[in-house]
């Protein structure tokens, strides 16, 4: 059945259902039968395709190599180990490849978008997965479109479908039955799932939903597996398959060298099969195992802690984005302010009053009570604001007249409306009072003084004069400067038709002033963002005079701080606005277009831009931007949709603790893989030494693999978790450019590798007074020995005593789990033959925890020097 062909009420009637809607338990059984309103993306890879995944890697190839190699050389039991270390690796790869996607879709669920319906005769707001065929749905200005539905009742509902059909333009919707066949586009009485509202209001009966709507069976065509890598995953992608060609050409050259060193006594099979050992524990050694799933598992948690935190990362790429953000673009009303407005004074008839002067009996103010009243659409329950603020600070200031705006909205009834947009800054209805029928507007000074071409003066209207308007500014001014917003207010007699170019002849009426404090914490997250080298900056609706005074109370605003209006950026060309864009501080009057071209202007300059939003305008802005941040509270729908980052809480101050926690995930991540890179360079040092020195190979695969694989986990792990420190927020932005390897990074590694090494060289000499066994033995106990320690280095630049050993409980934890592994593989003889090691001496042991400790003693006396410097 064609839905567009048929009437409404047909439409409604097949699905039994009126203008009330379903009832709960109908729509609970229809989402059990048909299922939620989603959109499968693309097919997943299921455990098995995602284990089998696993094997298509480089470095591991090299592993199952080395085990073919061991098998040859008769060294069975090192095969089965490598065999075991692979299979577990790919299923804790699987597992926790599966465990991010379930985080991931844990946070999606959280940013799903909620949809107005009809349930049991009351609109409420639901969830969109829950969304069912035959729901009556409400949509107005701001919404996304979560169903595919035929329209009901229609109130100038206009839609973008460009999701659908690539057409950007704004389509107007109708009512009525289409005869014959139509194609998409021309179904006006039909909206599509994947549509933004971008004007007017809609009752909508749903006719499709999830893979059944219109996009739905798009995207089952488009379905793809592609799975989408952040930068830093990207990178140490590259980094690996680097790694793997190193170790290629190392192995070979290592190979070469212990082949020519041990046939000096001529070839054997033995002398070649010895040759390939070396090239076979390098390669276990150099290969981080546990690289790919810890920069997973840390990024995930990172997103965990976030959402927690009140922002919700709908895109992974912006946990690594966010510790690059150096300017932050945030919209004042409700996220810098508190959007708490109380009305403060009334200038009306050429007196300032306070709401308490506010006098019925008087024409004027009657007037003016009206407009405020009446041209609202917020109402007061139980005490309790409903929609805008600006609007409710209205109606709560005409509460002590004993005015109860439901009996006066009841008894004069709306006519026409035009609804209020950023773009025209102000609001109009018209209504029949006193049988003459009225238009009554309110909105921005500048938006109306201009439309204005009488006063009224107590109980007459004349035409405005330029003294008049003179007046009108100057108090504009007097309110403004003390960072009051304010609203004009103007009224015409006319029958016309309501239209925005009608918007014009007003009656100006006088001005309403109110206040909006800043939130409690704006002021310490705008000086943090500050002492973390980002530069914050308020974009407003609001006047430029109210916009920069609350900017000062902040501190957004500092001494030769600039302030720009919409229109002075209009009249700027792109060369004038680089060389002042760095003092300018609030923009004002701003529209959604004047945000695209500061996000530019400001990504030109190399930077990495968020930009907060909340309208349906904003979308392109948010889009634009870095991080695009939308207000979990006040924003629409649309705005959360092009948005990678979701203020739950519409707090600046939650932007900041994003970067914060943003950096910090990528300092973990960096920590993480310093600690695992260097403890292999420990290994490879180990390795290449032996094998230069002509000396039997050092370690057996299964010893490096045990380190690598377990006991060097746990603490890359704890590293992960480290909390945020203190100075997180000193540092400037990172460069977005530079990569993880800096030289710094790559001195490090090579530094505290060598220090480890020269310790588990000296193990591995003494040991082989004894025997070789023995110093194997003991060189493969002091490098994981040392790397357990190691762990307590790699947490932070600074020192041990600095940050607290117990600071990081799970590092403590990794360390011990590490110790009870290592004890259990030397002192269960069990064990012994499946990991290559002999019984030692208790002197022996000593030895090791010396020099196992010796690096960490030396790293941590060095950090203790450095943290004396930067003090
Ligand atoms: P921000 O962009 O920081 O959220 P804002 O909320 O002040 O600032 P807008 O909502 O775009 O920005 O408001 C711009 C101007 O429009 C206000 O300064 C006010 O004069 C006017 N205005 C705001 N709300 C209404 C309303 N409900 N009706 C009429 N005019 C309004």
């Amino acid at each position: 059945m064609n839905w567009y062909q048929i009437s409404e009420l047909e439409a409604l009637q097949s699905y039994e259902v009126t203008t009330s809607g379903l009832s709960s338990q109908r729509a609970k059984e229809t989402l059990e039968k048909n299922g939620e309103n989603v959109l499968v993306e693309g097919k997943r890879k299921n455990a098995f395709q995602m284990f089998l995944s696993q094997f298509a890697d480089l470095l591991v190839i090299i592993l199952i190599v080395a085990a073919i190699i061991s098998m040859i050389s008769g060294n069975i039991e090192s095969t089965i180990v490598i065999f075991a270390v692979i299979i577990m690796n790919a299923i804790l790869g699987t597992v926790q490849h599966i465990k991010a996607q379930k985080s991931l879709d844990s946070l999606k669920s959280l940013s799903s978008p909620g949809a107005k319906v009809i349930r049991d005769g009351q609109k409420v707001e639901i969830d969109s997965r829950h969304v069912v065929e035959g729901d009556i749905l409400m949509l107005e200005a701001g919404d996304l479109v979560v169903a595919d539905g035929r329209i009901i009742h229609n109130y100038s509902l206009q839609v973008n479908e460009s999701s659908l059909t690539g057409e950007s333009t704004n389509v107007e919707k109708e009512e009525g039955a289409i005869l014959g066949e139509a194609p998409l586009a021309d179904r006006k009485n039909m909206v599509f799932s994947g549509s933004l509202v971008t004007y007017g209001r809609a009752m909508v009966l749903v006719t499709a939903t999830g893979m059944n709507t219109e996009i739905g069976k798009i995207a089952s065509l488009m379905n793809s597996a592609k799975e989408r890598k952040t930068p830093l995953q990207r990178s140490l992608d590259k980094f690996s398959s680097r790694l793997a060609l190193i170790i290629m050409l190392i192995c070979a050259v290592v190979f070469g060298l212990s082949l020519w060193q041990n046939s000096k006594n001529g070839f054997s099979a033995d002398v070649i099969l010895n040759s390939l050992m070396y090239a076979v524990a390098l390669a276990v050694a150099a290969i981080p195992e546990a690289l790919g799933s810890i920069v997973t598992i840390v990024q995930a948690m990172g997103t965990q802690k976030m959402a927690k935190e009140n922002a919700v990362i709908k895109d992974l790429k912006a946990v690594e984005s966010l510790g690059c953000v150096s300017v932050i673009c945030s919209d004042k009303t409700g996220t810098l302010t508190q959007n708490k407005m109380t009305v403060q004074r009334i200038y009306v008839d050429g007196e300032t009053i306070t709401e308490a002067g506010l006098d019925i009996s008087k024409w004027l103010h009657r007037i003016l009570i009206y407009d405020m009243v009446l041209n609202n659409d917020s109402s007061i329950v139980d005490g309790r604001g409903i929609g805008d603020p600006t609007e409710y600070a209205l109606i709560e200031c005409t509460r002590h007249i004993d005015l109860d705006e439901n009996i006066i909205r009841d008894t004069i009834a709306r006519m026409d409306e035009l609804a209020f947009d950023s773009d025209r800054k102000m609001m109009s209805t018209k209504y029949m009072i006193h049988g003459v029928p009225h238009v009554l507007t309110k909105g921005a000074l500048d938006s109306i003084l201009e439309r204005c071409v009488s006063i009224a003066d107590g109980d007459s209207v004349r035409p405005i004069t330029p003294e008049d308007k003179d007046r009108i500014l100057k108090k504009n001014m007097e309110f403004s400067e003390q960072g009051l917003r304010v609203l004009t207010f103007a009224y015409k007699e006319s029958g016309e038709e309501l239209t925005v170019e009608n918007e014009k002849d007003f009656i100006f009426i006088g001005l309403v002033s109110m206040m909006d404090p800043p939130r409690e914490e704006s002021r310490q997250a705008v000086a943090d963002a500050f002492r973390a080298g980002i530069k914050p900056i308020m974009i407003t609706g609001d006047h430029k005079i109210t916009a920069s005074a609350i900017a000062k109370q902040i501190g957004i605003m500092n001494d030769g701080d600039l302030a720009v209006t919409g229109l002075e950026l209009d009249a700027m060309s792109d060369e004038e606005l680089d060389k002042i864009i760095d003092r300018i501080s609030v923009y004002a009057r701003v529209s959604p277009e004047n945000k695209i071209r500061i996000v530019e202007a400001w990504q030109k300059k190399g930077n990495i831009v968020s930009m907060t939003g909340d309208g349906v305008n904003d979308a392109p802005a948010l889009k634009k931007a870095d991080i695009g941040v939308a207000m979990g509270i006040t924003g629409t729908e649309v705005s959360k949709d092009a948005a990678s980052m979701i203020l739950q809480d519409d707090d600046f101050a939650t932007i900041i603790k994003a970067v914060a926690n943003g950096r910090n995930v990528y300092r973990n991540i960096k920590n993480s893989i310093l600690y695992l890179l260097s403890g292999n360079m420990a290994a490879i040092f180990t390795v290449l030494f032996a094998s230069f020195a002509a000396l039997p190979v050092p370690f057996m695969p299964v010893h490096l693999l045990f380190i690598n694989l377990l006991t060097d986990s746990l603490p890359a792990l704890a590293i992960g978790m480290e909390r945020p420190e203190k100075g997180l927020l000193d540092q400037k932005p990172r460069d977005p450019k530079q990569g993880i390897l800096t030289r710094d990074f790559t001195m490090l590694m090579f530094g505290q590798g060598a220090l480890i090494a020269v310790s588990v060289i000296t193990a591995f000499l003494l040991g082989l007074k004894i025997n070789a066994e023995t110093a194997s033995t003991m060189a493969f106990a002091t490098l994981t020995l040392s790397r357990l320690f190691h762990g307590f280095n790699c947490r932070s630049k600074s020192s041990i005593l600095k940050i607290g050993l117990f600071s990081n409980i799970y590092s403590v934890g990794a360390f011990l789990a590490g110790l009870v592994l290592l004890f259990s593989v030397l002192l269960i003889p069990a064990l012994y033959g499946l990991f290559s090691v002999v019984a030692l001496e208790p002197a022996q042991y000593g030895l090791i925890a010396a020099l196992a400790f010796a690096p960490t003693l030396i790293i941590q006396i060095i950090k203790a020097i450095a943290d004396a410097v930067r003090k």
